[in-house]
């Protein structure tokens, strides 16, 4: 496994593949890495003969007083994991690689990122889209990886690899969950025992709506009252961003629930802000 840090060892690794045939599956990661990533650096593996991980924390998806600064960074552990997964090639760029001095071109993607998490992370998707368009543009992967755990980012970069022809196919693989069910997250070592012991408020929350849909209860107003009761019965101390049913395809919020849809929330433990959701597929 190599590890580059610059465009040009990239794109010389990457020219070799191409003169070799070899296919290359691209992982995208923001680091600190756990089973959630791994299981997509195995998929990667498993489907191409090359993967390539990349680990950049994105200054442009994190807001003013977001948790850029103290974002987790555990390289070491991280390079570990990659390796042990097969991957074949770590970038690790610097920020003015992707940035570079005074640059000022946007990839925005539109309806798709204006409810839920873009309407609480205002600038937040523009950020992954262009990050993501520049790592793609670099990397130039046949086929990229992302997980279900980020259910509206995975639906705005299928939108937007679409919308930009971009030639690569685009794998979305299951959330990765602790086996209380909490999905893993990079975030979740910020938690407090006591918090974490308050984590699954959220997954439970959501479990319960899907089960009041498959009773029959289609109106999300009262799905959303119900799913805020469960979170406060469990986590009274959690504060809720948001929690409903979004057409699965463009992420609308549904006023009257049909498949197919994804159920999703947002809550925050102390300073520690959870996502999470379960698709529903067709009827
Ligand atoms: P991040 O490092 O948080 O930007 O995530 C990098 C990729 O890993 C994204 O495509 C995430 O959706 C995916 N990912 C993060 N957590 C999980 C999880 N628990 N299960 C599956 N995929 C995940």
């Amino acid at each position: 496994m190599e590890v580059v840090k610059t465009l040009r060892e990239l794109r010389s690794w990457r020219a070799d593949c191409r003169l070799r045939g070899e296919n290359v599956g691209f992982v995208p990661t923001m680091g600190a890495l756990h089973e959630g990533h791994g299981a997509l650096v195995v998929q990667s593996a498993k489907e191409n003969p090359r993967t390539v991980v990349s680990i950049f924390v994105n200054p442009t998806q994190f807001g003013p007083n977001e948790d850029l600064a103290r974002y987790p960074r555990t390289l070491e552990a991280d390079l570990k994991l990659c390796r042990e997964r097969g991957a074949n090639l770590i970038f690790v760029p610097e920020v003015e690689t992707l940035y570079p001095e005074a640059a000022d071109t946007w990839v925005d993607v539109g309806m798709v990122g204006n409810y839920w998490c873009g309407a609480s992370r205002p600038g937040h998707f523009r950020g992954v889209s262009t990050v993501v368009t520049k790592l793609f543009l670099m990397v130039e992967p046949n086929k990229a990886y992302f997980g279900q755990k980020d259910a509206q980012q995975a639906t705005l970069l299928c939108k937007m690899v679409r919308d930009l022809r971009f030639d690569l196919e685009m794998v979305i693989c299951p959330t990765i969950r602790e086996s209380d069910g909490l999905a893993m997250s990079s975030r979740n070592r910020y938690l407090s025992e006591a918090h974490r012991s308050k984590a699954t408020a959220l997954i439970r929350a959501l479990e319960f709506g899907v089960d009041l849909f498959q009773k029959g209860e289609t109106n999300a107003s009262v799905l959303e009252v119900s799913m805020r009761a469960k979170v406060s019965e469990l986590a009274p101390e959690a504060s809720i961003d948001y929690l409903g049913f979004a057409d699965s395809f463009n992420f609308q919020p549904l006023a009257v629930i049909k498949r197919p849809c994804t159920v999703l929330g947002a809550i925050r433990l102390g300073k520690t802000r959870l996502i999470d959701n379960i698709p529903l597929g067709g009827s």
